[in-house]
């Protein structure tokens, strides 16, 4: 029997890379939706192509215009709308929901998909910032495996297959640095987006390629590394790394270190999450070592401030990384719609931080109302 895959953002980098796996292994998945929000074009070209059970355009205002251009496709169903996400993610013949959408947005169908017991191929990383530990408490009470699709968590949870129940000393969870690694605060003042769009070693998404150059990505990680692996802060390191060739390493109690190390290609951690335990063959680069000369420094918390603040927010706990996340969304676009400049974005994050009240023991009614408090409050900080 194929594995049926729901992907929930199938027209973006993920997305789009996880159709590559999924053609490449015909024999073993089959598509049984696929999800956008705005890209109604290429949603029905893959529809086309993959001929899945049924499509869903997040953003109703497209429904018409997707549903006429299925038209001659009777055998899939078009749905839109946020409702429409939560409810086809619990469809029965789905074993796995690969959450390959951004921000916030990921965590309702999230939530639906583990309470219907569905394995998850996490990529949104933005679900377990906002609301960890009732994920992590929904997952195990429901019996649904949480598997990383991040590179870093990829592999650390590669470093940790076979360990039993070996504990983790600490985790070093690599960076790149971004496009900006040696610039000065004075010069990260000027930066533009269209060169903080530029990455040097991954190609993707816009809103995680600025997330990347400020590093709250990185920030982002070391609270997806908490949650997944069971791990304090204070035992997970952050190394720049820029070749991006280590893509994590866990050490043990006995001081041995094991890493998974790779040419940057997100094809592998997408595959390694759908076809765990086993390993597929993967098309492409192998790892050439003589070629990459690794190089291992400290992150500047002074000139990457957010990293800084999302190390505050994990420390502070409760609603304080939803917080952090919805100021990021906002001044992340603002950025990219030069609305503020580079160093706006931590200022504006860390007033939000200051104004939105706290709270130690949310619910998920409370990560909805802080999400939109924090928005509403950078919004205006923003100006
Ligand atoms: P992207 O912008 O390329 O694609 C996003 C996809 O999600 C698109 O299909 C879009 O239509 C859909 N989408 C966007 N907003 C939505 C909304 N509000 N509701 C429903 N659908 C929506 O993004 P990406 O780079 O593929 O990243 C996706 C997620 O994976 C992010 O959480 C990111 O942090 C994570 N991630 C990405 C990479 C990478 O290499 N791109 C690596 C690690 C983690
Ligand atoms: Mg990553």
């Amino acid at each position: 029997m194929k594995k049926q895959i729901a992907i929930l953002g199938s027209t973006g980098s993920i997305g789009t890379q996880a159709l590559e796996v999924i053609e490449e292994h015909s024999d073993l998945y089959e598509v049984y939706c696929l999800t956008a929000n705005n890209r109604v074009k290429e949603l029905a070209e893959q529809a086309r192509k993959f001929k899945p059970a049924a499509v869903v355009i997040a953003n109703e205002s497209h429904y018409e215009e997707l549903k006429s251009m299925l038209a001659d496709c009777p055998d899939i169903n078009v749905y839109a709308g946020k409702q429409a996400l939560d409810d086809i993610v619990t469809a029965g013949p789905i074993d796995m929901v690969l959450t390959a959408m951004v921000g916030f947005a990921g965590l309702s169908p999230t939530i639906q998909a583990i309470k219907a017991h569905k394995k998850i191929c996490l990529a949104n990383k933005e679900t377990l910032v906002v609301a960890g530990e009732l994920i992590c408490k929904l997952a195990a009470e429901n019996h649904a495996p949480i598997l990383p699709v991040d590179s870093e968590h990829s592999a650390i949870f590669q470093s940790i297959v076979g360990e039993g129940d070996n504990k983790i000393e600490k985790i070093l969870l690599t960076a790149s640095g971004g496009p900006f690694r040696t610039f000065s605060t004075e010069q990260l003042a000027t930066v533009t987006k269209d060169h903080a769009l530029h990455h040097p070693t991954w190609d993707m998404g816009a809103k995680i390629t600025i997330d990347s150059a400020t590093m709250m990505n990185k920030g982002f990680e070391v609270i997806e590394a908490k949650w997944l692996f069971g791990v304090e802060a204070d035992r997970i390191q952050v190394l720049v790394h820029p070749q991006s060739i280590v893509h994590s390493a866990v050490q043990f109690a006995d001081g041995a270190v094991k890493a998974q190390l790779g040419v940057p290609d997100m094809r592998l951690p997408i595959q390694y999450a759908f076809s765990f335990p086993e390993r597929l063959h993967l098309n492409g680069e192998r790892l050439d070592l003589f070629k990459h000369n690794l190089e291992f420094f400290e992150p500047d918390l002074n000139k990457f401030r957010c990293l800084a603040l999302a190390y505050e927010a994990i420390n502070k706990g409760g609603n304080m990384p939803c917080i952090v996340n919805a100021a990021n969304e906002i001044v992340n676009r603002g950025f990219l719609e030069d609305r503020c400049s580079f160093l706006d974005m931590p200022r504006i994050i860390e007033r939000t931080m200051q104004t939105v009240a706290f709270d130690a023991n949310p619910s998920y009614d409370t990560y909805i109302a802080t999400d939109a408090e924090a928005r509403r409050v950078a919004k205006e900080l923003m100006g």
